[in-house]
């Protein structure tokens, strides 16, 4: 089994409040999720609703399913307490609903950062998955499972070769090193998508030459990565049922 993920955020990872990648790249994705009958599960930070309507319109309208990445993504979601997370948790999932009429069950946390607060407060608010963990060997904020109290499914993102997290940026780089057996759980933002030409020109000050560079680096066109790797791509939602 295969999901496609893509975290649904501003530009440069959200380190800038803009949304160029959102506009351009949006009907691209949908167009190349649709020609190989994918189905893929956007995480949505809600920060972006108001600004990105129609385009959320059009990824409900294909089929997808929206899920919530939390209100503010800059914000580090393990340090906050119980009720700071609690109110963006909750005010994430509210203006979703409102604003797609769509029900919202599956959560990522901004960044992979988890703590002890997330998943009590998930199922408080009717959440039915989390997605905010990677299966790596690395250590780190990808790795925040002993958060993890076995009340609510956890989905982690894949890794290649063991170790790399399997966003489309990795794959790019190092190939579609994954465990066959596995369900593989690939994640991607708009950001990623962007032509290096594109990329370039949104770049901005105040985010690191580095940054940049990884943004940069890949050896094929992100797209075409996308159209080798979603084939037959299912909802995070949906592949749940029957657990
Ligand atoms: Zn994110």
């Amino acid at each position: 089994m295969i999901s496609l993920t893509i975290d649904y955020e501003f530009d440069w990872g959200g380190r800038v409040k803009t949304a160029k990648a959102i506009e351009s790249m949006t009907h691209p994705l949908l167009e190349c999720l649709d020609k190989v009958g994918a189905k893929a599960t956007f995480f949505v930070s809600a920060e972006t609703v108001l600004s990105t309507k129609p385009m959320l319109q059009a990824i409900v309208n294909a089929g997808h399913e929206i899920a919530s990445h939390g209100f503010h993504h800059d914000l580090k979601y393990d340090i906050l307490s119980r009720n700071e997370l609690k109110e963006e948790i909750r005010s994430s999932k509210e203006s979703l609903e409102d604003a797609l009429g769509v029900q919202i069950v599956g959560f990522r946390t901004p960044q992979f950062r988890k703590n002890r607060y997330t998943e009590e407060t998930l199922l408080e608010f009717g959440f039915l998955y989390d997605s905010s963990s990677v299966n790596t060997s690395l250590s780190g904020r990808y790795q925040e499972r002993q958060y993890e109290f076995g009340f609510l499914p956890e989905i982690p993102v894949s890794t290649l070769y063991g170790r790399f997290p399997a966003g489309i940026k990795w794959i790019n780089l190092l190939g579609a090193g994954f465990d066959p057996t596995s369900h593989r759980v690939i994640y991607l933002h708009p950001f990623d998508l962007l032509s290096m030409a594109e990329t370039v020109h949104s770049y901005t000050k105040g985010i690191s030459p580095l940054v940049l560079a990884f943004y940069l680096a890949r050896f094929t066109s992100p797209l075409g990565t996308v159209e080798k790797v979603a084939r037959g791509s299912v909802t995070l939602a949906s592949s749940i049922k029957g657990r």
